[in-house]
């Protein structure tokens, strides 16, 4: 009796263990800012806003793709504290961290184009060569900011461009240039 008892019990367990799921791999997209917090500004036009509208597309796009599961750190128009942030983000412990923010100088500027922050570890400066390869060349930096300081996995800072220059800031703000930003982010996830 006991043996048919092991017999059955091994043969449900093989049959849970078919059906459960494949790991899935958890990515975290932080749209930086929120609320009343509106980040750079200029002409009506918030931070804030971009960094959600491409963070949602992101989600959208890397999960046609049944292995990984995008977290969002917002998805309203809410702010979440730093602290709140890295919080979730370490209790998850994703692949990786991606948050994204938009640059800004007092003044208009001729300053275009991407920047990435990186932790002062290999892994995040990894990331942030192979990110290059999608985005093109831009500066990477470090600099001790507190998502990537107090995030336990490797993390990336990604500005998406300025919003004191004109050009940059209507591509941001264009529905076409989230679309492609935000392709370009989850090919790289994707293919990392
Ligand atoms: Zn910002």
């Amino acid at each position: 009796m006991k043996a048919l008892q092991l017999i059955i019990l091994s043969f449900l367990a093989a049959i849970i263990l078919s059906f459960s799921p494949t790991s899935k791999k958890y990515i975290v997209i932080d749209a930086g800012h929120g609320g009343k917090d509106l980040g750079a500004t200029r002409n009506g036009i918030h931070e804030k806003d971009i960094v959600l509208n491409i963070a949602k597309q992101i989600k959208k796009s890397v999960e046609r793709n049944d292995n990984y599961e995008v977290i969002l750190t917002r998805d309203d128009d809410s702010y979440p504290s730093l602290s709140e942030r890295t919080e979730k983000i370490n209790k998850l412990n994703p692949e990786m961290v991606i948050s994204l923010h938009v640059n800004q100088t007092p003044k208009e500027t001729e300053k275009t184009g991407f920047e990435i922050y990186v932790q002062k570890n290999e892994q995040s400066k990894n990331l942030a060569e192979k990110l290059k390869h999608k985005l093109g060349e831009c500066p990477v930096k470090e600099e001790n900011l507190h998502l990537l300081r107090e995030s336990k996995v490797p993390a990336i800072l990604l500005e998406l461009g300025f919003m004191s220059n004109t050009k940059d800031r209507a591509y941001m703000s264009s529905e076409e240039g989230q679309k492609e930003i935000a392709e370009k982010i989850s090919d790289f996830i994707r293919g990392n």
